[in-house]
């Protein structure tokens, strides 16, 4: 019998009554758990997480929640072999997948819970100097963030069960926003264990933090003014929460990480043998494969100079080809199969509009034989390059993200075209340039930076330390304009102000200091 995943709502665990999700292994595509959330009581979870988890969260100040916030790190930490195997049958995970996966949760927390411990016994932020505002130094204004008194919904992608869960989570909480998180039904199970772990281990005060398991319901109506709703996932949904009348009419902050067509540069100046070259083809294929290309991060867009184009071609085409696709519970598997069944057909349907279009140098969407799974069964699909001789900017690939192991090489032939190129994608979360020529460097990221959240820069020196573009790093913006949603995560502090209400206050100037003095770190 598959696991029922329950949702915990208003402090307990509750069950939907109707018809169940399934949530499937999608190498073999039997049925490992299901979810419902019919009939749950949506209205009454945000009034008790508004009612009973704010006031318990706020009364707490930052060092206090940040010790929390390191207790959950250590329980994600502890717990790492069991959530990789939920990673391998749910999700399609190899180990290493899940691992990033699970890792990258417990450092955000861990992160955030250091950043708290540097923010002293207060309860608020001052945003930047005061400034006077009269003729004498007394009348003065200060801005200030303050905790608002609603609640942080949080909708995430399919793709990162785990940090997906706890990097909004660990943001929100130590802001001092409580919040109901809600995973994609499809590979709920990893971010179900943790919150069960959580919630067994007595870790978390009353109505801090609430978990939806399972469809969405209704849970949008409910929401006022006080509350943010922070959303990853595709374009189309985002598009369909912009317009819903209750998020218009209440004006709910709406925070989107959505689509986005990553892009990496080989520079002219770098030779294929060098470090710098080694690290971008090394990237390339990282991103590309890493949880089978679904990734927000991943590098959808590949440009090379012309007179480099087969070469890269080459050696691309080389190493995508010895990428072993199949069960992740195999050990000689490289890459699992796609999350679910509808992913396979997006995926292949994508992968038919790029063919239309560029040249397929290896890959494409015919059925394969996977390592280890039932033959028919699985949502495999190969590492898979196209190549487009001459590219333009109302290529599908600038407008379509395939979610999956899938790129395109393309050439170009100076730096304006290329940032014409880069930048047609609308709008992006991370773009990667390895190149050592500073003036090339300097007028690409000109170029791109209005169009992208991130920009990697990576060379010959960086070549032994580098992080991997796909990575998101807690102290650096996650989120891009354009495509990518227009939202913005994480950046150490910055991440707070989605959670936290901006004051202006104007009066006396000893008043305000004395009501809302600077930061002391904790003692
Ligand atoms: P999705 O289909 O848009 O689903 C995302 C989330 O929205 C899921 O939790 C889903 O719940 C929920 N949802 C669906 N319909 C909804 C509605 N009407 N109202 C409120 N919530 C609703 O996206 P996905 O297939 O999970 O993820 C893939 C996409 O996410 C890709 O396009 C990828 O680029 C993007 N992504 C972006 C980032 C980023 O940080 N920018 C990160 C990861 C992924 P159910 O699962 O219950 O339907």
């Amino acid at each position: 019998m598959a696991t029922e995943l329950k949702s915990y709502l208003s402090g307990k665990w509750q069950g939907g009554s109707g018809k169940k999700a399934a949530l499937v292994n999608p190498s073999n595509e039997e049925r490992v758990a299901e979810a419902s959330t019919e009939g749950l009581g949506l209205g009454a979870a945000v009034e008790f997480a508004r009612r009973v988890g704010g006031p318990n969260l706020r009364s707490m100040t930052f060092v206090q929640r940040g010790e929390i916030l390191a207790k959950l790190a250590r329980s994600i930490g502890d717990a790492r072999e069991e959530l990789i195997a939920i990673g391998i049958a749910n999700a399609g995970n190899t180990r290493s997948d899940a691992k990033f996966d699970i890792d990258g949760a417990s450092a955000t927390l861990m992160y955030y819970a250091e950043l708290a411990s540097s923010l002293g016994d207060s309860r608020f932020l001052i945003d930047g100097d005061g400034t006077g505002l009269g003729r004498s130094a007394r009348l003065y204004g200060q801005h200030v963030f303050v905790a608002r008194q609603g609640v942080a919904v949080h909708i995430n992608a399919f793709n990162f069960p785990a940090w997906g869960l706890a990097e909004k989570f660990a943001v929100s909480f130590l802001a001092g926003l409580p919040t109901l998180s809600k995973p994609a039904t499809a590979t709920a199970w990893m971010a179900h264990r943790i919150v069960e772990r959580w919630v067994e281990g007595g870790l978390l005060p009353e109505g801090v933090l609430s978990f939806l398991c399972g469809p969405v319901g209704n849970l949008l109506n409910h929401l006022t003014g006080q509350d943010v709703v922070a959303f990853t996932g595709s374009g189309e949904t985002a598009a369909r929460l912009r317009s819903h009348p209750v998020l218009c009419s209440a004006n709910v902050r709406l925070n989107v990480e959505a689509d986005s067509l990553n892009a990496a540069v080989i520079g002219p100046d770098v030779s294929l043998g060098s470090e710098a070259s080694n690290l971008f083809l090394a990237d390339v294929v990282r991103e590309m494969t890493q949880k089978a290309g679904q990734k927000c991060t991943a590098i959808r867009r590949i440009y090379a100079p012309s007179k480099q184009l087969d070469e890269v071609r080459e050696r691309l085409v080389e190493r995508l080809t010895e990428v072993r696709v199949g069960d992740p519970a195999q050990e000689k598997t490289a890459m699992g199969p796609l999350a679910t069944s509808d992913q396979l057909e997006s995926v292949r349907s994508g992968m038919n509009q790029l063919a239309a279009e560029a040249e397929l140098a290896t890959g494409g969407s015919k059925p394969l034989t996977a390592i280890g799974a039932p033959v028919g069964k699985g949502y495999f699909v190969p590492p898979t390059l196209f190549v487009k001789r001459e590219p333009g900017a109302t290529d599908a690939l600038n407008r379509h993200e395939v979610f999956g192991p899938v790129a395109t090489l393309m050439p170009y032939e100076d730096v304006g075209r290329l940032v014409e190129l880069i930048a047609a994608g609308g709008g992006g979360l991370v773009s990667a340039l390895y190149s050592d020529d500073r003036k090339f460097v300097g007028e690409v990221v000109t170029g791109i930076a209005p169009f992208h959240g991130r920009v990697v820069l990576g060379g010959e020196k960086l070549a032994g330390q580098s992080v991997s573009p796909g990575t998101v790093l807690p102290q650096l913006l996650h989120g891009g304009p354009g495509r990518a949603g227009g939202g913005e995560e994480l950046g150490g502090l910055r991440g707070l102000q989605l959670y936290l209400n901006r004051v202006a206050l104007q009066g006396d100037r000893a008043l305000i200091q004395q009501l809302f003095p600077p930061h002391r770190p904790a003692q």
